[in-house]
């Protein structure tokens, strides 16, 4: 039996056992579910069943959600100026923060002459006034892109705020909910989300499964990324991934009951960074001031590289991220941390720690204790 401790859920979350049984049940059965006949009538019943938890994840009518192969097809497909003015795409803008996750920064289906970007504060919050003086400025369509909570930092964005901005102007708002969902309770209306972007694998799900969610006021489907069949409403052609569909559903059922236990995940979090303070006066906390997603922390202490402190905390069998880590493996400064004014030297030593549904008190002893023997080698290379 594995003794690791894994302390990277907003990379990805362990696949939930209703998850595995889900997607197990779902695999014995076949049938098309675009078929008429009973062997696709019972495969579209699963994928029916699973559109209603999502959509209650998310306070959403089941009839707006759009199953996908992810976040990241989440995204691009809410990233058309088609979604917002169909007859003429060209003069639509796009703004977005800074801080967004790489799959919202490449623009999605806009030129990047259309695209404005909007900066955030030292806290890694969206500089909310900045975004309002650029509207304001814009006469013509425009969508607003802005993650619910950021991967990397947890920082919650105002999105209520910034959805009252965007619809006293007319614009369309998106709201990349991947990390937030499961984490914090989330209700599109109460947001004021147009359109909404969730991803299974973050809350307990399989990889390559996601959703987009429409809310309300979004007069039409999203222009399709991919077309063909016509399924999904007609929004995102390709037979259903069904088992896939089904534990996602069953993730965002567990991931709904479950919000109730998050703040045990704060309580916890705020003992590890407390603890590492006490030992590290000089470390900064990225994020720490604003309002968080109770599972997260990110940490940087001033000369310690991230790449050294994440290899040494993995053979200790301990799973940490530096910076984003999303796709290549590799170890960039951190975009969000730049954003944020962080010193190039401050951000390269930034590592994450999320928590989650199987995290207690001894995986963070266990943490702080592997992590302290890593920094008192550091202090005493620092001495020599
Ligand atoms: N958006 C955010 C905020 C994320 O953290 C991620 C994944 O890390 C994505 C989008 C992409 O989701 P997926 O991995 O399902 O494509």
């Amino acid at each position: 039996m594995s003794t690791r401790i894994y302390l990277d859920y907003n990379a990805t979350a362990p696949t939930r056992a209703e998850a595995r049984s889900a997607v197990a049940q779902a695999l014995e059965l076949h049938g098309n579910p675009s078929s008429v006949h009973e062997e696709g009538r019972r495969v579209r019943a699963l994928v029916e069943a699973a559109r209603g938890k999502v959509a209650s994840l998310v306070g959403a009518d089941p009839r707006n959600v759009i199953f996908t192969s992810g976040g990241t097809e989440a995204n691009v497909t809410a990233l058309s100026p088609l979604n917002v003015d169909p007859d003429a795409p060209d003069g639509v803008l796009c703004f977005m923060s800074e801080i967004e996750h790489p799959s919202v920064l490449a623009f999605g289906r806009f030129a990047p002459d259309a695209i404005r970007f909007i900066g955030a504060t030292g806290d890694g919050i969206i500089n909310v006034a900045a975004l309002e003086r650029e509207i304001d400025a814009h006469d013509g369509p425009f969508l607003v892109s802005v993650m619910a909570a950021n991967n990397e930092t947890g920082a919650i964005q105002p999105l209520a705020r910034i959805a009252e901005i965007v619809r006293a102007h007319g614009g369309i708002l998106h709201c990349d909910a991947v990390q937030a969902a499961g984490k914090i309770p989330l209700d599109i209306t109460e947001l004021g989300a147009h359109m909404l972007s969730l991803s299974a694998h973050k809350i307990g799900g399989q990889h390559g499964v996601g959703a987009l969610v429409l809310g309300e006021g979004m007069a039409r489907l999203p222009c399709p990324l991919i077309v063909g069949g016509g399924q999904e409403f007609r929004a995102r052609s390709g037979t259903e991934n069904v088992a896939g569909i089904a534990g996602f559903g069953a993730a965002a059922e567990c991931a709904a009951r479950e919000l109730a236990n998050m703040g045990k995940l704060a309580v916890l979090r705020d003992r590890l960074e407390a603890e590492i303070l006490a030992r590290a006066p000089d470390a900064v906390f990225f994020s720490q001031g604003a309002p968080r997603l109770p599972n997260t922390a990110n940490f940087a202490v001033p000369g310690m590289r991230a790449e050294t402190i994440v290899i040494a905390l993995d053979l200790a069998g301990i799973a940490v991220s530096a910076g984003a880590s999303c796709s290549s493996g590799k170890v960039e400064q951190s975009h969000v941390l730049t954003a944020m004014g962080a010193p190039a030297d401050v951000a390269r030593g930034a590592i994450r720690i999320s928590l989650g549904w199987d995290t207690g008190e001894k995986e963070i002893d266990t943490f702080i204790e592997a992590w302290s023997g890593i920094y008192g080698q550091f202090e005493k290379r620092q001495a020599a």
